[in-house]
């Protein structure tokens, strides 16, 4: 007999079905979007599609299918269960205006059942259950659909309103195959739940299938009862069909003139449901870079599942990384990838790797994609030198660690240890530990109280530090002043997102009540750009970033991506504000005296009021936080 079907046919199948129905297949977009500059990954199918979806019409027609490579970097402190990872493969259907619910449902579930083989019995779907204050009603043409798929296969598919997760885990499942569930689970829109839309904006229902492991046991840590969007690892979300259906006007809702489908289904998880293993790692493409760790480390997955899962989950994203042009680095998308890299090897380290990890298991990830990636075979050589090279540089800094710990540990680690080897070495915490036992030093028991009462401390003397800064030409400090001034570097940054680069401050003049910003730009600005540049502030402001500042050499302020105004004079050394991390994930870096709000999250609404010509190439826009 052959083995359960692999990623790869999944893939293929899903494509072939889907053209077969009219669609067409479109290539994955790069793990770093082209087009939309605030937003690190691309996390989804969806997100390129997102012009295509608000109503841009699509060259390719109104039915597409492609397989996407995702990745979510939120998910990175979740690897080492048994199915989260930060790199998936996502496959999507859309539908723009073309097909709708009566359409989807059938097609995915013929999908999943007559061509991945999977048991209809384990299988179970949720839909919207309507949201009454906003005259939204419950979605029981999908509840329909779904019960008439599950009995066209016999068997019986009653309905149950469970409602929000509390009650969902109060009231348990009983025989019921389809759930409604809130706006919390079921509802989709950018901005989240009905409530949450501003007005313009287009949502809908959407509905889950659900894979069950009845070989996993409920865990009580998580209700009395199990349900489908139980986060116990029971059932396991396959799919999920977004209805693009309503638009948020000033009274409430109405039908998009123009209705959507959105369809993404973890290509992982249908690997796992079709081999019925609910252990992400141990499918095909991820069991041979496991097995690369074993053969490497000389233990088992068996013994050693968390830091193996944590280093297959992050080599396979490096390596796409690399394939798709990114290169380890102190911002942005490349700092996700230094830190993923360096975890991995840390993890690597503890298990005795200790040299070689990123080398030694590119070729197990180029092994289990070459057929779907043939592009990952052609520049194997160019992505293992990229590896190789962040590896040397972080095995430097390690032994670097070695050697200070011998000269800050010799007669025992305390936390003052710990804290100066990481605070001014770069050596993680748990490697000073792990240098302790391999070398006998005897280590404080209270050692992390301590290490994290001096990182706090620390913390806050850039805070104090922070906040005890000058005027610097604001009308003058109050809190609604400091905030309009946060919002002056978002709104910035914004502009040369949306205009360009040639966006550059040329006077800013801020009052309790209002922001005024002037900036080279030849032409007025259209609705759409107003709207889109509102749009980011908010998005970055909802991101709630901290605003940090430091000083460093001016050269170095410009090196780092820092922007300053028009016409100004630098001294040797300048004062940078970022929002975000400064060596990590940041959004808007400027060249600053302050003061600043400790979080982007405090701003509120941001909406500009007006938009006129200030002279000749400079634009002037009036904006408030409301
Ligand atoms: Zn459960
Ligand atoms: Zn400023």
């Amino acid at each position: 007999m052959l083995g359960p079907m692999d990623t790869g046919e999944i893939r293929a199948r899903y494509l072939n079905f889907f053209a077969a129905r009219g669609h067409a297949i479109i290539p994955r977009a790069p793990i770093v979007p082209r087009e939309d500059p605030t937003t690190l990954f691309t996390g989804s199918g969806m997100q390129p599609l997102l012009p295509y979806l608000l109503g841009t019409s699509h060259p390719a027609g109104d039915r597409l299918v492609n397989s996407q490579t995702s990745f979510r970097a939120e998910d990175i402190d979740e690897i080492g269960d048994n199915r989260h990872t930060t790199f998936f493969e996502m496959l999507g259907n859309w539908s723009l205006g073309s097909y709708f619910k009566a359409e989807q449902l059938p097609w995915l579930f013929t999908f999943l059942v007559d061509e991945l083989g999977l048991d209809p019995s384990r299988l179970y779907a949720t839909a919207f259950g309507g949201a009454p204050q906003y005259g939204i009603p419950r979605d029981d043409e999908s509840a329909r659909l779904w019960v008439g798929l599950f009995e066209g296969r016999g068997i019986p598919a009653p309905v149950a309103d469970l409602g929000s997760m509390q009650r969902a885990a109060e009231l348990g499942m009983g025989d019921a195959r389809v759930f409604f569930y809130d706006e919390t689970k079921s509802w989709w829109s950018r901005a989240g739940a009905p409530q949450s839309m501003p007005v313009g904006e287009p949502g809908g229902p959407d509905s889950e299938v659900f894979f069950e492991f009845p070989q996993i046991p409920h865990d009580p840590a998580f209700g009395p009862y199990c349900h489908p969007h139980c986060d116990c690892g029971r059932f396991l979300e396959i799919g999920n069909s977004v209805f693009m259906q309503y638009l948020r006007t000033d009274t409430g809702f109405t039908q998009l003139p123009r209705q959507n489908v959105d369809f993404g289904g973890g290509l992982e998880r249908m690997a796992m449901a079709v081999a019925d293993n609910p252990d992400v790692f141990l499918i095909d493409v991820l069991s041979p870079i496991v097995a690369g760790i074993e053969d490497l480390a000389g233990v088992t997955y068996a013994e050693h599942q968390a830091p193996m899962r944590i280093i297959a989950d992050h080599v396979r994203a490096v390596v796409f990384f690399a394939l798709d042009g990114l290169v380890p680095s102190n911002t942005a998308q490349g700092y996700v990838m230094r830190r993923l890299a360096r975890r991995a090897i840390r993890q690597g380290h503890l298990l005795g790797i200790e040299d070689g990890l990123l080398t030694g298991l590119v070729d197990s990830v180029v092994g289990a994609y070459k057929e779907a990636f043939p592009e990952l075979a052609e520049q194997r050589d160019r992505i293992a030198s990229i590896l190789a090279g962040e590896e040397l540089l972080f095995r430097r800094t390690l032994s670097r660690g070695v050697r200070e710990f011998g000269r800050l540990a010799r007669n025992g680690l305390t936390g003052d240890g710990v804290f100066v080897l990481f605070d001014t070495y770069r050596f993680p915490p748990e490697l000073s530990v792990e240098e302790a036992r391999r070398t006998g030093v005897p280590v404080d028991p209270a050692w992390p109280g301590r290490y994290d009462q001096l990182m706090s401390e620390q913390r806050e003397r850039s805070r104090t530090a922070a906040a005890g800064m000058f005027k610097g030409g604001l009308a003058d400090h109050s809190a609604s002043t400091t905030r309009l001034h946060t919002a002056t570097h978002l709104v910035h940054q914004a502009l040369r997102t949306v205009l360009g680069p040639h966006v550059v401050q040329r006077g800013s003049n801020i009052t309790p009540e209002r922001l005024r910003f002037d900036f080279s730009h030849p032409s007025k600005l259209t609705p759409e750009q107003i709207a889109e540049v509102e749009r980011i502030v908010n998005e970055n402001i909802a991101r709630d970033w901290p605003m940090t500042w430091r000083e460093v050499p001016t050269d170095q302020a410009f090196a780092e991506g820092a922007i300053g105004a028009f016409g100004d004079k630098y001294g040797e050394t300048v004062k940078v504000y970022t929002a975000g991390d400064p060596d990590g994930v940041w959004y808007s870096k400027e060249i600053c005296g302050g003061p600043h709000v400790e979080r982007t999250g405090s701003l509120g609404h941001f909406r500009i009021t007006k938009e006129e010509s200030s002279s000749a190439g400079v634009r002037r826009i009036r904006a408030v936080l409301e």
